[in-house]
Parts: C-alpha cells; sequence; structure tokens
C-alpha cells in the first residue's frame, strides 16, 4: 500500500482510516510497518540502533556510570533526570556534563518505542498509542482522564502492555486472538509510562496557563494498570522489576497502592506474588462463575480451574491482607443471566473482594455483544444479594478501539497484514 501523498510505500493512506467515526483526533506519528532504507550511513546510525538505558537496573546504572569515570551521585542525576524529568535526550540533562551526555549518547538510546499512531477519543476522555519496537512488534498503551468524583481527585491512569501478543487465547480478547509474539522488556514496559507521563504533564501545563489548575497541582500519570497488552504473570521478573522503577521515589513515585496488576489467573505466579510484600492491587480476570462457562471462553481455565483460582485467592488475601478485585466482562447471553450472578455471589461470598463488571468491547470476529447497562445492573443485583460489592465500569474509549490488543488489530486491518 502506497501513501496518497508521496511514494513512501508504507503509511497507512488516510482514505483508509475512514471506517473509524469521524468525531475523534487521529495522528499518525511514523510509517507503520518496517521503514524504508536508510538514506545515508549517518542515519543508520539512529538512536534507536544503541541499547536502551531503560533497561537498566538503578544499581546497574550506578555500576555503569563509575565505569565511565564519573562519581556516583551523577547517576541519581542520571535517574532523575530519565524518569522524573522524563528528559527525551541526553542533551536535555542540564545537570550532566558536555562530555558526559555525549559518551551517554554514544552506548545508549532512551526510549525503545518509536510512537506509531496516536488517538483521542471524541470526549477526550481518552488516548491510545500505538508503538514500534524495535524489532518490528506493535504494542499499545492507553491514557485514561478521570474527572474528580467528589469522593477521588481527579486522575490520570496509563493502562499498559506487558508482551506482544498473548499466548492465553480468550476468545473475546483482541490481543488473545493475535497470538503470543514475545515478553517486552523491563525497559519497554516502563517507557509506556514515561511517553504518557510526558503527556499528561503538558495537559497539566496547559491547564495551570489557563489558571484550571495550580502549580501545586503538576500530577502527570497517578495511577498505573497493567490491562494492556499480555498476560503480566507471564512475564513475571521483567513486570516486578518494572514496578520497582514505577514506585522509585526518586524517578516516576507511582505509589504501589496506585498500581493494580491483571492477571487471568496463573495460580503459581499469584501465590508467588502474595510472598513481594507488594502493596500493589491484585484483579483477577475471572469472567464466569463455574468451570463450563470459563472453559468456553478462556483456555487457561482447564489448566487452573474456578475452585483452585478461587483458593489461590483466599491465600493470596489472607497472606497480603488486601482486597482483591475480579474483573468480569459481561458477554451477552454467555455469562450475564441472575443465576450466573448468583453463582458467582456464592463463590466470592467470604472474600474481600470487589467486583468490576464490564460490558465487552466487541472485537473484529463479533462473537459476542455487549450487555446492556440495564442488565448488567440486573447482574450487580444478584451480587448484591450476597453481600458482593459491585461496580459497572462502561468502557472509555470505545470509538478509538482502546480494548485490548483492539488497535493492533485495527492497524494490521488497514494494512491487510
Ligand atoms: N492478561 C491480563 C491483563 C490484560 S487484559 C488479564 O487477562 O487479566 C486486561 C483486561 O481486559 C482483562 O480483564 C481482560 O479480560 C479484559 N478484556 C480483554 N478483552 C476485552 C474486551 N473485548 N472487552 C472488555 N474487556 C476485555
Ligand atoms: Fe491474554 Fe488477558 Fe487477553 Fe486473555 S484477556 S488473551 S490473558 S491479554
Amino acid at each position: 500500500m502506497s501513501c496518497e501523498y508521496c511514494e513512501c510505500p508504507t503509511y497507512i493512506s488516510v482514505a483508509k482510516l475512514s471506517f473509524y467515526p469521524s468525531n475523534y483526533l487521529f495522528s499518525m506519528t511514523t510509517p507503520l510497518s518496517s521503514a524504508p532504507e536508510p538514506a545515508s550511513a549517518e542515519a543508520s546510525e539512529s538512536a534507536s540502533a544503541l541499547p536502551s538505558i531503560l533497561e537498566l537496573s538503578r544499581d546497574k546504572l550506578t555500576s555503569t556510570i563509575i565505569e565511565m569515570g564519573e562519581k556516583k551521585f551523577r547517576a541519581s542525576q542520571l535517574w532523575r533526570s530519565l524518569y522524573n524529568e522524563t528528559a527525551k535526550s541526553f542533551d536535555d540533562m542540564s545537570t550532566l556534563s558536555k562530555p558526559f551526555r555525549k559518551s551517554l549518547s554514544e552506548s545508549y538510546s532512551i526510549s525503545p518505542l518509536e510512537e506509531v499512531m496516536y488517538l483521542t477519543s471524541a470526549d477526550n476522555s481518552t488516548s491510545k498509542s500505538l508503538y514500534r519496537l524495535h524489532d518490528g512488534e506493535l504494542i499499545e498503551s492507553v491514557l485514561m482522564r478521570y474527572e474528580t468524583d467528589g469522593h477521588r481527585r481527579n486522575r490520570k491512569t496509563a493502562c499498559i502492555s506487558t508482551q506482544a501478543g498473548c499466548a492465553l487465547g480468550c476468545t473475546f480478547c483482541a490481543t488473545g486472538q493475535q497470538g503470543f509474539r514475545r515478553n517486552l522488556t523491563v525497559g519497554e514496559i516502563v517507557a509506556q509510562v514515561i511517553e504518557l507521563q510526558r503527556i499528561a504533564i503538558e495537559e497539566d501545563k496547559a491547564q495551570i496557563a489557563e489558571g484550571k489548575r495550580t502549580k501545586g497541582e503538576l500530577q502527570g500519570v497517578t495511577n498505573v494498570v497493567f490491562m494492556g497488552m499480555g498476560e503480566p504473570l507471564a512475564n513475571y521478573n521483567n513486570v516486578m522489576a518494572a514496578i520497582l522503577v514505577l514506585n522509585d521515589g526518586q524517578g516516576l513515585n507511582i505509589g504501589a497502592r496506585h498500581i493494580t496488576l491483571s492477571t487471568v489467573g496463573l495460580v503459581p505466579q499469584i501465590l508467588k506474588l502474595a510472598d513481594e510484600e507488594l502493596q500493589i492491587n491484585l484483579a483477577i480476570s475471572l469472567h464466569a462463575p463455574d468451570n463450563a462457562t470459563r472453559s468456553q471462553t478462556m483456555p487457561v481455565n482447564k489448566r487452573y480451574p474456578v475452585e483452585e483460582l478461587i483458593r489461590a485467592c483466599h491465600k493470596y488475601a489472607n497472606k497480603t491482607k488486601r482486597r482483591i478485585f475480579f474483573e468480569y466482562v459481561l458477554l451477552k447471553d454467555q455469562n450475564d443471566s441472575i443465576e450466573q450472578a448468583q453463582k458467582l455471589g456464592r463463590l466470592l461470598n467470604s472474600l474481600h473482594c470487589h467486583v468490576n463488571l464490564i460490558p465487552v468491547n466487541p472485537t473484529n470476529d463479533g462473537l459476542f455483544d455487549r450487555t446492556d447497562l440495564r442488565a448488567a445492573k440486573d447482574f450487580q443485583g444478584g451480587l448484591k444479594q450476597y453481600g458482593i460489592p459491585s461496580t459497572v465500569r462502561m468502557e472509555k474509549g470505545i470509538d478509538i478501539n482502546a480494548g485490548c490488543g483492539q488497535l493492533r488489530e485495527r492497524a494490521i486491518d488497514i494494512l491487510g497484514a
């Protein structure tokens, strides 16, 4: 497919995007498929050919810069520049000497992500980015903006991916239908939050300039959810390392209680997570109250059936003393009857938990329809009979395919790949 504005073979034609609703903002940032051959030797030495410095843990960063002949305190300055000031280039790091910046830029790049698409929903509540990784894999991240609701301050949540694709194959999930590509590295996970933090901070600054916020309210990203593409607990070590970086007080400083990890229900890893002594929130994607129903849409249920999963949840709750969140995607005529709500109520009866009811975001194959709001409220009533608190969560950003894996699915559709 060639671009209608030039001879470049790699841009998606704007005309091909006409199936998108007209009332959203769209920007294609860079070509989507592999870039054409660089025109010169200089171009081929692009920063992205170098390893990303975001792959280094704090300890590794410190030992590396000492080996480069710098004093230890420079590591803290560099760390702050990377994760607190979210500098885009080493040149922007004015606290570091010019020669040090130069040697850093000769050995490392900063972001391992290249943005290829950025969409914002018509109501401006949700933006979604599609990034290309060094090997051509595509991943998605979402920024969700929430206004204050009287109880909670306004906040901005970054929803990030942990794998390119996913091996678990849930039938309602666009990512699951794309298959597994690979685990993301620590740098690739953290870089998503850094990219969204830059956007969030710029928005805060614009509001300060307009007098809509005070200077003290420069917030940026306030929450992170591991609910993008992939299964976080199947990429356990990199996800744990990424949480440490996100949590670092001299960097992004996202409090553990503002971080939520969502899992399809990998029992051994849930038990391991219970021993980590982290204060993060755990969300379990349950989506059915019994094995027969769950196995129809979630192949993982054959490996870790409902009873075993719930036993692991009890152990997790006892060990961590933390409430567990259950995600329940409502699939019309599949798992959304009152009887199923009551069954779910009985299953979760003695657990300290909260259920999020999410009418499904329909995917390309159109296997499932959304449960309407009224039926969702009836389901909520069934849970209430058993004292289980729940929230009906209408998904944000439906008009920009903000559901897990949907933007990548769209992009690949357009390319005809
Ligand atoms: N793999 C993890 C985290 C990523 S998916 C997990 O499954 O929990 C994040 C959430 O999005 C999960 O609760 C998942 O079930 C849900 N989800 C997937 N496809 C969806 C869709 N089409 N509509 C609504 N939610 C969906
Ligand atoms: Fe994977 Fe989660 Fe999608 Fe299931 S819902 S396929 S576990 S990303």
